[in-house]
């Protein structure tokens, strides 16, 4: 699936960020997209919420606490930042800038209110993709079988999917996600198409001119 033509001419790095209800798929395929194209960087996330079995400091999130976060805030260091399920989420400015700067792609698994804030700094080079569950039930459902979560905190994130699913369509794509390799797919010919627009490929101009006069 990947396209090793897509890099060949130099261009401007994307901001691509996934948004969905939670347990709709959207970390896993986040994931997916991660191990298959090294072209593209995830933007971790500080958050004060607890880190859950299996996620790793610093890889996932950089967990902090709520001082350390407020301070960081205070000072500017994230690039969007917002409060989701009664816990803090920032973006760090200093990676994104470092990623896009070398070359890469970043990807943002990131809420709707932080993909507003991005939409606000970054306009031209946003790409935004929203996931939605084939069914309310479906969601419940992957709610459940994640067991992460106490029945409390699936009660709660099933409540508040209505009000984030009512933020679709100030996203650019939609993805229903019935099935991860079909999804994963889908992302990736998003990814594929929006690399591939003119206006991005910096390196364009030049290419054209040395076709034209036969040196390349
Ligand atoms: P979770 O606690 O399930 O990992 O994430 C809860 C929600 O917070 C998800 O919708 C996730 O995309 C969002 N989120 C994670 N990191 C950030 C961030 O840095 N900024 C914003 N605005 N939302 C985030």
């Amino acid at each position: 699936m990947k396209s090793p033509a897509v890099n060949r001419i130099p261009r401007r790095g994307l901001m691509f960020v996934v948004s969905s209800p939670s347990g709709a798929g959207k970390t896993t395929l986040c994931n997916r997209l991660l191990q298959a194209d090294p072209d593209l960087s995830l933007s971790v996330s500080a958050t004060t919420r607890k880190p859950r079995p299996g996620e790793t400091d610093g890889v996932d999130y950089h967990f902090i606490d709520e001082d350390k976060f407020l301070s960081m805030r205070k000072d500017g260091a994230f690039l969007e930042s917002a409060k989701v399920f009664d816990n803090y989420y920032g973006t760090p400015k200093a990676q994104v800038e470092e990623a896009l700067s070398s070359g890469k792609d970043v990807l943002f698994d990131i809420d709707w209110q932080g993909a507003q804030q991005l939409g606000e700094i970054a306009r031209d080079d946003l790409v935004k993709v929203f996931i939605l569950p084939p069914s309310r039930d479906e969601l419940e459902r992957r709610l459940h079988k994640r067991a992460q979560d106490s029945a409390e905190v699936v009660a709660a994130r099933m409540a508040k999917a209505d009000s984030e699913i009512s933020h679709w369509a100030e996203y650019d794509y939609v993805v229903l996600n019935y099935e991860l390799d079909e999804s994963e797919a889908l992302l990736q010919s998003i990814l594929v198409a929006e690399r591939l627009k003119r206006t991005r490929q910096i390196g364009l101009g030049a290419k054209v001119k040395a076709i034209i006069e036969g040196e390349d």
